[in-house]
């Protein structure tokens, strides 16, 4: 091999190398992009539901706009003859029978928008009408030129299906390819022009189709970056809203959210509906079980005996850690006396219980102060009764249920 040969090839190999690399990472890039346009059912039936939406609003405005089209292409019509005159007919035709039609489109979003319509009507509906005024664009064009080389109609109506409906990239490109190729064919098949200008006229379609297509994209990331950011900002805000609203050790309700049940209780008891009961419980001498297990063996069994007493509550009961070891309880169309006897089978199941922890078996007792919800409006008012209550248990010994004097 002759020197400069040699330098050649070499050459050759390193652009050829860079070029498959350079495409390799193009495809990767690309396959990246495809995946990332894809999204779950519920994103899809989303994008479905807004595009019915959106043809709902525009359905009546394209049946003004075209009957208007008409009308005017109908009175401003000149006398003409041969092809401007089927020209004429054509076009006014093709603006009243789409009037019409959108007229009709109207109706089916009216009734297809209303909750509960399976996704995938709404679905046919969507594409359907895609594909509808694609070939309304294509049509006119196709008529328009009889007369004249032009593929404005293509144009409008390419622009209206790339922004006004969220469709699924992978049938877009299918809706928007068919629609370019019939028209591609059409117009060789029409003839009647020039070579010329029927080739300008498919490269202008080519980049209408193109333009389309990539405004349908630029409107399906839109749409699937702000449903999935409205998403991750619902899930944080119930998140936040749990928390706002949950004790972290027990995974209880907390003081928040028994004012609010009370608040609503208070409503019940002050229309004569029931009578309710608040139950305020502590555990007795929990210091000495952090003293002697430790601080973490004594978050264990807040959390066990937070499990005992939901287990123990009515369903329409309200159980809530108010703070430290203090519990308090709702409970609902129950009395003073009722109330007083639940608390008697909590303490003696707490009393009884055998609580596990750390290896240990610990026994714990419970002190319970109840008192009955009236129909004053201040809240604080039930936790201070029943908390005065719960102070004459602990006077008394401990362990004990005692009632607020009335
Ligand atoms: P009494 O019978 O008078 O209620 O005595 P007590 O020891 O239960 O009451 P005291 O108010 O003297 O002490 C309450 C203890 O509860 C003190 C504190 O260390 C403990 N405590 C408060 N919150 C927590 C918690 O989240 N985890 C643990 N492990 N202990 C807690
Ligand atoms: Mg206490
Ligand atoms: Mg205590």
């Amino acid at each position: 091999m002759e020197g400069g040969e040699y330098q050649t090839t070499v050459v050759n190999m390193g652009v050829r190398e860079m070029t498959m690399r350079w495409l390799r990472v193009r495809w990767r890039l690309l396959r990246r992009t495809l995946s990332e346009l894809r999204v779950d059912e519920q994103t899809k039936n989303l994008a479905i539901e807004a595009s019915v939406k959106r043809i709902f609003w525009t359905a009546p405005v394209l049946a003004l706009g075209n009957f208007l089209a008409g009308l005017s292409f109908w009175l401003r019509s000149a006398p003409a003859a041969g092809q401007e005159l089927l020209w004429q007919n054509l076009v006014i035709g093709a603006n009243f029978t789409v009037s019409l039609i959108s007229g009709l489109i109207w109706l089916l979003a009216w009734r297809i928008k209303r909750p509960g319509t399976s996704p995938k009507v709404q679905a046919v509906l969507v594409y359907g009408v895609a594909a509808y005024v694609l070939a309304v664009g294509l049509v006119i064009s196709l008529i328009d030129q009889l007369v004249m080389s032009s593929v404005t109609p293509f144009l409008l109506c390419v622009t209206i299906v790339g922004t006004f409906y969220y469709l699924y990239p992978h049938y877009a490109l299918a809706l928007f390819s068919l629609a370019y190729l019939i028209f591609h064919r059409a117009l060789i098949v029409m003839g009647g022009s020039s070579p010329q200008i029927i080739h300008s006229n498919q490269v202008n379609a080519l980049i209408v189709t193109a333009l389309g297509f990539a405004l349908s994209l630029l409107s399906w990331i839109h749409f699937r970056t702000i449903t999935l950011q409205q998403r991750t900002i619902r899930g944080q805000q119930m998140k936040l809203s749990e928390l706002a609203y949950q004790d972290p050790l027990t995974g209880l309700p907390n003081r928040r959210f028994m004012d609010e049940r009370i608040k609503a209780e208070v409503a019940l008891v002050k229309s004569g509906c029931t009578e309710s009961s608040l139950l305020m419980c502590d555990i007795d001498h929990f210091k000495s079980v952090n003293d002697t297990y430790g601080h973490l063996a004594g978050d264990d069994l807040l959390r066990e005996l937070a499990a005992l007493l939901q287990s123990s509550v009515r369903e329409n009961s309200t159980l809530v850690r108010l703070g430290g070891e203090e519990f308090v309880i709702l409970a609902p169309g129950t009395s003073l006396d009722e109330g007083k006897r639940f608390a008697e089978r909590l303490r003696k199941l707490v009393e009884n219980h055998r609580f596990l922890i750390c290896g240990h078996e610990v026994r714990i007792t419970m002190s319970i102060g109840v008192a009955a919800l009236t129909g004053s409006e201040d809240i604080r008012d039930y936790y201070n009764r029943a908390d005065r209550a719960l102070y004459a248990a602990k006077e008394q010994g401990r362990n004990q249920v005692s009632v607020e004097a009335r």
